[in-house]
């Protein structure tokens, strides 16, 4: 089987937390905490979780925009980790982000001509007739005009202000882009657009996608397999189909049960998770997810749960995955937990009969 273009094993990122005026270490926040996950070439991996779960960190991680404290980051089988400068600018080529605010991420005193046309040369791709040639290439193939580049990113919308951010990170030819929450900072209506001129090009390009939402709506109809993070921890990983279909952990259950089915004849009960994501300088013991988690029992806060194939190509860590069986509504399997505080978490008592 070919190696994957993307390889990340025990991936880590602590920020040291500091304190007084000698600015001494006292605590780390463990933004990432240990995970590993590979992406295979023209593959989309979707990396879904809530705000603080680690997501963003690990795709700066990726693409060492952010150093990692621990772990191996392989690309095409090259480590990434231990790159000089140079060689890491060379890769960087390979290697392309694209980011959540389009706005902020352009900048606003050159045309989109001149920035995109700046990418080109310092990668030495093309200078000159040829540089504007790739350009309007570039504007054309995200669904702007050539035209539009001897404009300013303030004179265009935020949808189109993403388009150019897209064109960016196409100019050098990368492999793999790291697509950070592209579409979060955008009206709705929009979003879909983004997304879909995403897998266009994906396929047109046959690109490979770190793709990085909050909400698995977002990554659903994009992605081949994801991610589930919580508390700097993957806690699911399968094909999409599957996931969607299956989810074999408790948080996934419970992001998937907020998204609306287009289908007034079919409901899905909400699941509502109490209180917020703990915080990663203090995650609970045992199973990070215990105090929020529906299924909870005694042995979650004692024991970490490994992340174990449940099922082939399908990964979760939940001691009682097992459970989560085809066809059987999560909310029925709700148990009294060990919640810390305020006792479990419970299903929407106003929600209507499960067609989970
Ligand atoms: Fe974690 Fe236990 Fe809930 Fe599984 S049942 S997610 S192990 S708290």
């Amino acid at each position: 089987m070919a190696e994957p273009l993307l390889q990340v094993e025990g991936l880590k990122k602590y920020f040291p937390i500091r304190r007084g005026l000698l600015s001494r270490t006292v605590g780390h926040v463990k933004a990432v905490d240990g995970i590993s996950f590979s992406v295979n070439a023209g593959e989309v991996l979707g990396l879904v979780g809530e705000s603080g779960c680690g997501k963003t960190t690990t795709g700066r991680c990726v693409l060492r925009l952010i150093e990692p404290t621990a772990g191996s980051i392989r690309f095409e089988g090259r480590e990434v980790t231990t790159l000089n400068k140079r060689d890491l600018r060379a890769l960087r080529r390979q290697m392309q982000i694209v980011f959540q605010d389009p706005y902020s991420s352009l900048n606003p005193r050159l045309t989109v001509g001149s920035m995109l046309g700046e990418a080109l040369s310092i990668h030495q791709i093309a200078r000159g007739q040829k540089a504007r040639d790739r350009v309007a290439e570039l504007l054309t193939l995200v669904g702007l005009s050539p035209s539009h580049a001897r404009r300013y990113p303030h004179e265009f919308s935020g949808g189109q202000r993403q388009r150019i951010g897209v064109a960016r990170a196409l100019a050098v030819s990368p492999r793999l882009i790291v697509a950070d929450e592209p579409v979060s900072a955008l009206d709705v209506s929009i979003q879909a657009q983004i997304i879909n001129l995403l897998r266009d090009l994906q396929r047109k390009m046959n690109l490979t996608y770190l793709f990085v939402a909050h909400d698995l709506s977002v990554v659903e109809h994009i992605s081949d397999r994801v991610a589930v993070m919580y508390l700097g921890k993957i806690v699911e990983l399968a094909g999409s189909i599957e996931l969607y279909r299956n989810a074999r952990h408790p948080y996934s259950a419970s992001l998937l049960s907020a998204i609306p089915v287009p289908d007034p004849d079919r409901r899905r009960q909400r699941i509502v998770l109490q209180g917020d994501v703990p915080s990663p300088a203090r995650p609970p013991s045992g199973c990070r997810f215990h105090p929020r988690c529906f299924m909870a029992k005694e042995i979650c806060a004692r024991e970490e749960p490994e992340l174990r194939e449940i099922a082939p190509h399908h990964w979760s860590a939940c001691h009682f995955a097992e459970r989560l069986l085809p066809g059987v509504d999560p909310v029925s399997l709700a148990t009294g937990g060990v919640a810390e505080g305020g006792g479990p978490p419970q299903p929407s008592a106003a929600a209507p009969a499960s067609t989970f």
